[in-house]
């Protein structure tokens, strides 16, 4: 059970010594209970005590990684039970099943097929990381085949799928490197799946019948020395899986419970018929709270939606996201083309960088820090006011690359055109398109 603010308190020196960057040591203490603050900030800590610390210390539900590479992902690690009260931080990971009997040639066209649904957005590669590979008749070489093939041609990472120890063992002498996650040790097979999780240092699925049989598994796991575990209650019917998600969550944040403190995996792969639906029940858990989710297939209209709804949620919500200010060259401006200006919001550069690079026409695109808000919530917010744009046109060091001399501001701005003038004396403050899609038209009607 994590320790209270009280009773980390009781173990910290009590002198008050503001070292930690807060006044007393119980606000410190307050804050490692809730995971604001990092032990290692308070520099007088015994050991004795450090060591009890440890287990407040850590983050409620523990985070696990599993794969390697640039598909590698961290799941677990969440410290609230909303978004809205901090942030989630590592995102559902998306598999699909392979059953391990698929002929080589579907198999690598399944590879191909997958590996080209990657979808660029605001700046970031989307795209499922995990293959699962299902035993689906014991047999050890095919499925290891499999598994070497899925880790050695694809930039997928793996899971493992069998209740055969033989054949587990199979897959992993062949895709180790790729730090797959075994699913699933059982009452039937803890041991057995608890000592090859060890050796080989792989994370591990424990699956059981309900939440409640699930911590008599973890815990005999974790007395066995094993930390990266992804809990699978088991349940495989809508409501329950649901139910049983918001559970663990709750019982691992709200009351404390080591136990069920670790990542999850669903799977609406067996929870409907049709990929559709699984899709909708995948989406379901993306946000309430499945670390992994396994589908039965990957396609394009089914995953780039989960896609789109992991970036949001998954995105910090106290923090919009950003680009950095400054200038933008686009297809390789000169000192006479045409300078347009917007603010910093993620999405607005990499909306009107876009459609800029799809007109052709040479240009230079200014980012002004507006706090990552859109144009017109930065304008009615005094954050891209005409005074503002003006003084950041001047010191921004475009004047020491072009000859132009006018100013394109987007459209929803137009209010600030006089403002602009004024403190660009000598310039011509134009107004840009309203919307982006405009651009490319208006762009080539200045050359
Ligand atoms: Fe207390 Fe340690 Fe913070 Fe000093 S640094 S105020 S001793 S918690």
């Amino acid at each position: 059970m994590a320790l209270t603010g009280i009773q980390i308190f009781k173990l910290l020196p009590k002198t008050n010594c503001k070292e930690c960057g807060v006044p007393t040591c119980l606000a410190f203490a307050m804050n490692l209970a809730s995971g604001k603050a990092e032990l290692d900030s308070c520099p007088y800590v015994s050991e004795e005590a450090r060591e009890k610390l440890a287990e407040a210390s850590a983050p409620p539900i523990l985070p696990v990684a599993i794969g390697k590479g640039v598909r590698k992902s961290v799941v677990g690690g969440e410290t609230v039970l909303y978004r809205h009260e901090k942030t989630f931080f590592n995102k559902t990971a998306f598999a699909a099943i392979i059953n391990s009997d698929i002929a080589d040639a579907a198999l690598e066209t399944k590879l191909k097929e997958w590996n080209a649904l990657q979808f660029e957005r605001v700046g970031l590669n989307l795209r499922p990381e995990l293959v699962a590979l299902k035993d689906v008749n014991g047999d050890k070489a095919a499925f290891a085949k499999a598994a070497k093939t899925i880790a050695e041609t694809s930039e997928f990472n793996l899971i493992l799928i069998t209740d055969n120890a033989d054949v587990m063992k199979a897959g992993i002498e062949v895709c180790k490197f790729k730090n797959p996650l075994m699913y699933a040790a059982t009452a039937a097979n803890v041991d057995e799946y608890g000592a090859i999780a060890k050796e080989n240092d792989l994370p591990l699925a424990v699956k059981a019948d309900s939440v409640e049989a699930l911590p008599a598994l973890t815990d005999k796991l974790v007395g066995m020395g094993l930390k990266k575990l992804v809990l699978d209650p088991g349940s495989r019917e809508i409501k329950q899986g649901l139910e049983d998600q918001v559970a663990m969550r709750r019982a691992a944040l709200k009351n404390g419970n080591r136990s069920l403190g670790f990542p999850t995996i669903a799977f609406p792969c067996e929870m409907a018929s049709s990929l559709d639906i699984e899709t909708m029940i995948a989406g379901m858990f993306v946000a309430k709270y499945g670390s992994i989710v396994v589908l039965s297939d990957f396609t394009g209209e089914s995953i780039f939606p989960l896609l789109l709804e992991r970036l949001n949620i998954f995105t910090d919500p106290q923090r919009p996201m950003t680009v950095t200010e400054g200038i933008y060259p686009i297809n390789n401006p000169d000192e006479n083309s045409p300078i347009m200006v917007t603010t910093n919001f993620a999405l607005t550069y990499f909306i009107v960088s876009g459609e800029m690079e799809g007109s052709k026409v040479p240009s230079w695109l200014l980012i002004k820090d507006a706090e990552g808000l859109s144009v017109l919530t930065a304008w009615a917010a005094g954050k891209f006011s005409g005074d503002d744009v003006g003084m950041f046109v001047k010191k921004c060091g475009i004047m020491d690359k072009v000859k132009t001399k006018e100013l394109i501001i987007p459209g929803y701005a137009a209010a600030i055109a006089g403002d602009v003038e004024e403190e660009l004396p000598g310039w011509t403050i134009t107004v840009g398109p309203r919307e982006a899609a405009h651009i490319p038209a208006f762009l080539k009607s200045k050359v």
